[in-house]
This record gives structure tokens, C-alpha cells and sequence, in this order.
């Protein structure tokens, strides 16, 4: 079972996916050795393996496919309108907080791609619905408007699994992509340009692993790819 975005769907010369667990990553694609850094690595111009090199995005102007590894994080996929210009970004709060959107809307910038013709596509993850943290977790978001919910909120797609138990009185409800979408929209990206895919990783489907299912129920298988590519 995949996932795809309209708005990428609709780009001529462009294929993605956001796929399940069980999905094989078309052959020769190239992702990194994702440590939530905020960086973006050139696929032609990387001398390693497909792999080894350390980074959390991968940009491209080739043909060589690029991807992302994702268990409840962002898999956020990026293309120009003219199909010449891919990305595929790794983000979970770590690599979020750090930069890594604007460092990768930097690197369209470099190719002279203006950030009215790029469309964004946020794949499955971890919602609300599912994402508690804990109060402490509120001092590394000083300001006002936080990414989150006081009150625990229903799925926004139907699950098909158990949620996880609420385990703190004081916790909070992270709303990850929604963070993901405010970032962008401070980069000077319309909200518009933006897709969220509106399945939940943690209680929708067995075909998605979720670090944090396995938390609670530990058989739970974690990671799945997404994928873009100029074709
Ligand atoms: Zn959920």
C-alpha cells in the first residue's frame, strides 16, 4: 500500500510515492544516512554510497531517484512545476527546529527555482492524534501558538488500530506536520503549494510503521521509504 499527492501527481515528468512498509524503493535510488541533521545533500555530487552519506534531505536536478526514510516523521517531498528540480526531506522535530525545510527551499533557490514554482507534498506521519509529549517538552518552544494540543484530538482519518494510551495528565498532542506546514509558510511558501497526506502512521494502518506504535505494542515494525524522480 503507497500514497501519492495530487499536486505532485499533477507536475508532467515527475513520479513519487510515499510507501508502506512492504513497498521496494524503486532500484537505483539514492538516499542518505539519516541522523536528524539539518542537511541537504547534492545526490550527483555525493561521493559516497547510496547510504553512508550523512544527511537528512536529498536534492536533485538528475534522474536518479532520491528518498527518505520515515517511521512517524515527516517525509516531505519537494518539486519545481517544470519537472527539472526534485528533493526528498527527512523531518522530525530535531531536523525541523534545526532548519531543515529552509535549507532545502535554499537549495531550489540556488538552481534559480523561484519558491512560487515549487509544489510540496507531506506524507504520512505521526498526528495529534497519536503524538503525546511531555510538559518538559514545552521549554524547547518558547513563543506563542505552539504546535500542539491540550486536549488529546480524535484522528483525522479513520484508524484502524489502537490509539496509545495517554500517559502523562499534563501531556500535550504534537501536531508535527502542522509544524512542518508553518515553517514553510514562514519560508515564503503559500500554503496553497502545500499537500498533507491525512493518514496517521501510528493508528491507520499496519502497512506503516511507527516508532511510536512500537513503543507500546513492541512487535511493531518501524520505517518506510518515499521517493521522487524526475523520469
Ligand atoms: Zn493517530
Amino acid at each position: 500500500m503507497s500514497w501519492t499527492a495530487r499536486n505532485l501527481t499533477d507536475i508532467p515528468g515527475i513520479a513519487h510515492g510515499f510507501l508502506g512498509i512492504d513497498d521496494a524503493l524503486p532500484a537505483n535510488a539514492f538516499y542518505c544516512n539519516q541522523k536528524h541533521t539539518a542537511d541537504i545533500v547534492d545526490s550527483g555530487a555525493a561521493a559516497e554510497a547510496c547510504g553512508d552519506r550523512v544527511g537528512d534531505g536529498v536534492f536533485t536536478q538528475e534522474h536518479t531517484p532520491v528518498a527518505v526514510m520515515t517511521a512517524d516523521c515527516l517525509p516531505v517531498l519537494i518539486a519545481s512545476t517544470d519537472g527539472q528540480h526534485v528533493a526528498a526531506v527527512h523531518g522530525g522535530w530535531k531536523g525541523l527546529k534545526a532548519g531543515i525545510l529552509g535549507n532545502a527551499l535554499a537549495r531550489f533557490d540556488q538552481a534559480q527555482v523561484a519558491r512560487d514554482r515549487l509544489r510540496i507534498a507531506i506524507g504520512p506521519s505521526i498526528k495529534p492524534c497519536c503524538y503525546e509529549v511531555s510538559a518538559d517538552f514545552r521549554a524547547l518552544w518558547p513563543g506563542a501558538n505552539p504546535p500542539w494540543y491540550r486536549e488529546r484530538p480524535a484522528p483525522t482519518h479513520p484508524n484502524a488500530l489502537p490509539q496509545p494510551p495517554a500517559m502523562n495528565p499534563d501531556g500535550l498532542w504534537f501536531d508535527l506536520a502542522g509544524y512542518g506546514v508553518r515553517l514553510l509558510t514562514q519560508q515564503g511558501i503559500d500554503s496553497a503549494q502545500v499537500e498533507v497526506v491525512d493518514i496517521c502512521t501510528c493508528c491507520h494502518t499496519h502497512a506503516l510503521g511507527s516508532y511510536r506504535r512500537r513503543t507500546h505494542w513492541p512487535t511493531t515494525r518501524t520505517q518506510q521509504f518515499s521517493w521522487i524522480a524526475r523520469v
